[in-house]
Protein backbone atom coordinates (compact mmCIF):
# COMPACT_ATOMS: atom_id res chain seq x y z
CA UNK A 1 0.00 0.00 0.00
CA UNK A 2 1.02 3.63 -0.72
CA UNK A 3 1.41 6.58 1.43
CA UNK A 4 -1.51 7.81 -0.82
CA UNK A 5 -3.25 4.88 -1.28
CA UNK A 6 -3.64 5.26 3.18
CA UNK A 7 -4.12 8.52 3.33
CA UNK A 8 -7.49 8.00 0.83
CA UNK A 9 -8.77 4.50 1.74
CA UNK A 10 -7.37 5.11 5.79
CA UNK A 11 -10.23 3.13 6.78
CA UNK A 12 -13.27 3.79 8.98
CA UNK A 13 -13.60 3.77 12.49
CA UNK A 14 -16.20 1.22 12.47
CA UNK A 15 -13.57 -1.31 10.82
CA UNK A 16 -11.98 -1.52 14.31
CA UNK A 17 -13.45 -5.00 15.77
CA UNK A 18 -10.61 -5.78 17.23
CA UNK A 19 -9.78 -2.81 18.89
CA UNK A 20 -13.54 -2.57 20.20
CA UNK A 21 -12.60 -5.77 21.83
CA UNK A 22 -9.10 -5.07 23.52
CA UNK A 23 -11.07 -2.16 24.83
CA UNK A 24 -13.99 -4.20 26.21
CA UNK A 25 -11.60 -6.49 27.98
CA UNK A 26 -9.10 -4.05 29.44
CA UNK A 27 -11.27 -1.53 30.63
CA UNK A 28 -13.03 -3.70 33.02
CA UNK A 29 -11.03 -3.93 35.94
CA UNK A 30 -10.78 -0.46 38.16
CA UNK A 31 -7.01 1.10 37.25
CA UNK A 32 -4.47 0.47 39.71
CA UNK A 33 -1.18 1.98 39.13
CA UNK A 34 1.77 -0.12 38.65
CA UNK A 35 3.67 1.55 41.50
CA UNK A 36 6.70 3.89 40.94
CA UNK A 37 8.64 3.62 38.10
CA UNK A 38 12.52 3.99 37.91
CA UNK A 39 13.44 7.05 39.20
CA UNK A 40 15.65 7.06 36.20
CA UNK A 41 12.95 7.02 33.57
CA UNK A 42 11.25 9.60 35.38
CA UNK A 43 14.25 12.14 34.59
CA UNK A 44 14.65 10.91 31.23
CA UNK A 45 10.65 12.08 30.45
CA UNK A 46 11.22 15.60 32.21
CA UNK A 47 14.70 16.08 29.93
CA UNK A 48 12.81 15.14 26.90
CA UNK A 49 9.93 17.21 27.31
CA UNK A 50 12.66 20.43 27.72
CA UNK A 51 15.06 18.82 25.04
CA UNK A 52 12.15 18.85 22.49
CA UNK A 53 11.05 21.77 23.04
CA UNK A 54 14.72 23.29 23.44
CA UNK A 55 15.45 21.98 19.74
CA UNK A 56 12.04 23.59 18.61
CA UNK A 57 10.26 20.08 18.09
CA UNK A 58 7.83 20.86 20.83
CA UNK A 59 6.45 24.73 21.59
CA UNK A 60 3.49 25.22 23.83
CA UNK A 61 1.49 22.16 22.58
CA UNK A 62 2.73 18.49 22.08
CA UNK A 63 3.80 15.95 24.27
CA UNK A 64 6.00 13.08 25.00
CA UNK A 65 5.23 9.66 27.06
CA UNK A 66 7.25 6.71 28.30
CA UNK A 67 5.89 3.21 28.99
CA UNK A 68 5.92 2.32 33.02
CA UNK A 69 8.98 0.19 32.57
CA UNK A 70 6.91 -2.00 35.74
CA UNK A 71 3.76 -2.62 33.58
CA UNK A 72 3.86 -2.47 29.89
CA UNK A 73 0.02 -1.95 30.54
CA UNK A 74 0.83 1.62 31.99
CA UNK A 75 2.46 4.40 30.64
CA UNK A 76 3.60 8.18 32.02
CA UNK A 77 2.92 11.02 30.68
CA UNK A 78 2.55 14.95 31.66
CA UNK A 79 -0.14 16.88 32.97
CA UNK A 80 -1.76 19.28 30.65
CA UNK A 81 1.26 21.65 30.72
CA UNK A 82 3.54 23.33 28.24
CA UNK A 83 6.65 20.75 27.58
CA UNK A 84 9.16 23.58 28.38
CA UNK A 85 7.80 24.09 31.88
CA UNK A 86 7.39 19.98 32.51
CA UNK A 87 8.71 18.74 36.19
CA UNK A 88 8.67 15.71 37.85
CA UNK A 89 5.70 16.19 40.10
CA UNK A 90 3.80 16.62 36.68
CA UNK A 91 4.14 13.38 35.52
CA UNK A 92 0.98 11.05 36.31
CA UNK A 93 0.41 7.57 34.76
CA UNK A 94 -2.47 6.03 32.85
CA UNK A 95 -3.63 2.97 31.80
CA UNK A 96 -4.04 2.18 28.07
CA UNK A 97 -7.47 3.33 27.86
CA UNK A 98 -5.80 6.40 28.47
CA UNK A 99 -7.80 7.33 31.90
CA UNK A 100 -5.29 8.75 34.55
CA UNK A 101 -4.54 7.24 37.90
CA UNK A 102 -4.16 9.74 40.33
CA UNK A 103 -5.06 12.79 38.42
CA UNK A 104 -5.40 14.79 41.88
CA UNK A 105 -7.38 17.56 39.93
CA UNK A 106 -4.99 17.66 36.89
CA UNK A 107 -5.82 18.05 33.71
CA UNK A 108 -4.71 15.58 31.01
CA UNK A 109 -3.58 16.36 27.61
CA UNK A 110 -6.90 16.14 25.35
CA UNK A 111 -4.63 13.96 22.87
CA UNK A 112 -3.42 11.14 25.37
CA UNK A 113 -5.47 9.03 23.49
CA UNK A 114 -2.32 8.71 20.66
CA UNK A 115 -0.06 7.30 23.18
CA UNK A 116 -2.43 4.50 24.99
CA UNK A 117 -3.68 3.53 21.38
CA UNK A 118 0.14 3.26 20.23
CA UNK A 119 1.62 1.52 23.10
CA UNK A 120 -1.51 -0.44 22.87
CA UNK A 121 -0.97 -1.60 19.24
CA UNK A 122 2.94 -1.72 19.30
CA UNK A 123 4.30 -3.80 22.28
CA UNK A 124 7.60 -2.66 21.00
CA UNK A 125 7.10 0.88 21.79
CA UNK A 126 8.60 2.27 24.65
CA UNK A 127 8.46 6.05 23.93
CA UNK A 128 6.18 8.44 22.07
CA UNK A 129 6.58 11.89 20.66
CA UNK A 130 3.55 14.16 19.30
CA UNK A 131 4.43 17.21 17.93
CA UNK A 132 3.59 20.16 15.61
CA UNK A 133 7.04 20.87 14.41
CA UNK A 134 5.95 23.73 11.37
CA UNK A 135 8.73 21.58 9.13
CA UNK A 136 7.04 18.47 9.00
CA UNK A 137 3.34 20.42 8.10
CA UNK A 138 3.61 20.34 4.18
CA UNK A 139 4.64 16.76 3.64
CA UNK A 140 1.40 15.58 5.54
CA UNK A 141 -0.69 17.59 3.30
CA UNK A 142 1.66 17.70 -0.15
CA UNK A 143 1.96 14.12 -2.29
CA UNK A 144 5.18 14.22 -1.77
CA UNK A 145 6.69 11.77 0.40
CA UNK A 146 8.95 12.22 3.55
CA UNK A 147 11.91 10.25 2.90
CA UNK A 148 15.40 10.65 4.92
CA UNK A 149 17.37 12.39 3.05
CA UNK A 150 20.55 12.44 4.94
CA UNK A 151 21.94 9.89 7.38
CA UNK A 152 20.80 10.99 10.39
CA UNK A 153 16.96 10.47 9.47
CA UNK A 154 17.47 7.03 8.13
CA UNK A 155 15.01 5.64 10.39
CA UNK A 156 12.68 7.02 7.62
CA UNK A 157 13.62 4.86 4.98
CA UNK A 158 11.01 2.66 5.34
CA UNK A 159 8.80 4.92 4.71
CA UNK A 160 6.32 7.61 6.26
CA UNK A 161 2.32 7.12 6.18
CA UNK A 162 0.35 10.05 6.44
CA UNK A 163 -2.80 10.02 9.07
CA UNK A 164 -5.96 11.75 7.60
CA UNK A 165 -8.64 11.74 10.54
CA UNK A 166 -11.23 13.39 8.06
CA UNK A 167 -10.69 9.49 6.51
CA UNK A 168 -10.82 7.50 9.65
CA UNK A 169 -13.63 9.81 11.17
CA UNK A 170 -15.57 9.67 7.99
CA UNK A 171 -15.81 13.29 8.15
CA UNK A 172 -14.53 16.93 9.22
CA UNK A 173 -13.58 16.79 12.68
CA UNK A 174 -11.40 19.68 14.97
CA UNK A 175 -8.22 17.56 13.96
CA UNK A 176 -7.39 16.10 17.15
CA UNK A 177 -6.99 12.62 18.17
CA UNK A 178 -9.51 12.96 21.16
CA UNK A 179 -10.96 9.96 21.59
CA UNK A 180 -10.06 6.17 21.96
CA UNK A 181 -11.59 5.44 18.29
CA UNK A 182 -9.57 7.81 17.01
CA UNK A 183 -6.20 6.92 18.32
CA UNK A 184 -6.72 3.56 17.36
CA UNK A 185 -6.95 5.06 13.62
CA UNK A 186 -4.30 6.73 14.21
CA UNK A 187 -2.23 3.48 15.57
CA UNK A 188 -3.09 1.42 12.82
CA UNK A 189 -2.17 4.35 10.58
CA UNK A 190 1.34 3.98 12.06
CA UNK A 191 1.37 0.30 11.50
CA UNK A 192 5.12 -0.94 12.11
CA UNK A 193 6.61 2.17 11.06
CA UNK A 194 8.89 4.81 13.17
CA UNK A 195 6.64 8.02 12.41
CA UNK A 196 3.82 8.51 10.94
CA UNK A 197 2.48 12.45 9.59
CA UNK A 198 -0.63 13.67 10.42
CA UNK A 199 -2.68 16.15 7.87
CA UNK A 200 -3.19 19.24 8.59
CA UNK A 201 -2.13 18.48 12.41
CA UNK A 202 1.65 17.03 13.01
CA UNK A 203 3.55 13.81 13.67
CA UNK A 204 4.03 10.88 16.00
CA UNK A 205 6.94 9.36 16.23
CA UNK A 206 7.99 6.53 18.06
CA UNK A 207 11.09 4.71 19.45
CA UNK A 208 12.38 1.92 21.65
CA UNK A 209 13.60 4.11 24.63
CA UNK A 210 13.18 7.48 25.31
CA UNK A 211 16.08 8.85 23.91
CA UNK A 212 15.48 6.99 20.91
CA UNK A 213 11.97 8.99 20.40
CA UNK A 214 13.23 12.00 21.20
CA UNK A 215 16.13 11.58 18.38
CA UNK A 216 14.22 10.45 16.09
CA UNK A 217 11.71 13.80 16.42
CA UNK A 218 14.60 16.20 16.24
CA UNK A 219 16.23 14.41 12.84
CA UNK A 220 12.72 13.95 11.30
CA UNK A 221 12.55 17.71 11.80
CA UNK A 222 16.01 18.64 10.54
CA UNK A 223 14.59 16.04 7.76
CA UNK A 224 11.96 17.75 6.56
CA UNK A 225 13.43 21.10 6.37
CA UNK A 226 16.40 20.01 4.38
CA UNK A 227 14.63 17.92 2.28
CA UNK A 228 12.08 21.08 1.21
CA UNK A 229 15.39 22.98 0.91
CA UNK A 230 16.53 20.20 -1.38
CA UNK A 231 13.08 19.95 -3.29
CA UNK A 232 13.25 23.81 -4.13
CA UNK A 233 16.64 23.71 -5.75
CA UNK A 234 14.66 21.86 -8.65
CA UNK A 235 16.54 18.74 -10.24
CA UNK A 236 16.26 15.45 -9.19
CA UNK A 237 16.68 15.08 -5.32
CA UNK A 238 18.70 11.82 -4.53
CA UNK A 239 17.17 10.30 -1.02
CA UNK A 240 19.28 7.42 0.94
CA UNK A 241 18.19 4.07 -0.94
CA UNK A 242 16.89 1.38 1.07
CA UNK A 243 20.38 -0.11 1.85
CA UNK A 244 21.66 2.70 2.60
CA UNK A 245 18.87 3.96 5.50
CA UNK A 246 19.18 0.43 6.76
CA UNK A 247 23.00 0.24 7.35
CA UNK A 248 22.61 4.51 8.21
CA UNK A 249 19.87 3.54 10.95
CA UNK A 250 21.80 1.10 12.66
CA UNK A 251 25.30 2.94 13.08
CA UNK A 252 23.54 6.12 13.97
CA UNK A 253 20.86 4.37 16.75
CA UNK A 254 24.09 2.59 18.56
CA UNK A 255 25.63 6.13 19.03
CA UNK A 256 22.46 7.96 20.07
CA UNK A 257 23.89 8.72 23.88
CA UNK A 258 25.89 11.02 23.03
CA UNK A 259 23.49 14.13 21.63
CA UNK A 260 21.52 12.39 24.08
CA UNK A 261 24.33 13.48 27.14
CA UNK A 262 24.60 16.85 25.07
CA UNK A 263 20.96 17.70 24.95
CA UNK A 264 20.02 17.08 28.37
CA UNK A 265 22.87 19.04 29.72
CA UNK A 266 21.71 22.42 27.32
CA UNK A 267 17.84 21.42 27.73
CA UNK A 268 18.21 21.63 31.86
CA UNK A 269 20.19 24.11 32.08
CA UNK A 270 18.43 26.72 30.23
CA UNK A 271 14.57 25.98 30.81
CA UNK A 272 13.35 28.02 33.93
CA UNK A 273 11.56 25.06 35.86
CA UNK A 274 13.56 23.50 38.71
CA UNK A 275 15.37 20.49 37.87
CA UNK A 276 14.38 16.88 38.60
CA UNK A 277 14.62 15.77 42.21
CA UNK A 278 15.46 12.44 41.66
ZN1 LIG B 1 -1.62 17.61 18.33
Amino acid sequence: MTRRQFALGGGGLLAGGLVATARGASAEPAPASAGAPAPGLIEDLVAANRILADQGVLDGYGHVSARHDQDPGRYLLSRSLAPELVTAGDIMEYDLDSRPLDPRGRAAYLERYIHGEVYRARPDVKAIVHHHAPSVIPFGASTVPLRPLYHMAAFLGGGVPVFDIRAAAGGPTDMLVSSAALGQALARGLGEHSAVLMRGHGAVVVGASVPQAVARSVYMEIDARVAAQAIALGGEVRYLDAEEARRAQAAVEATLGRPWELWKRKAMARCAGPTPSS
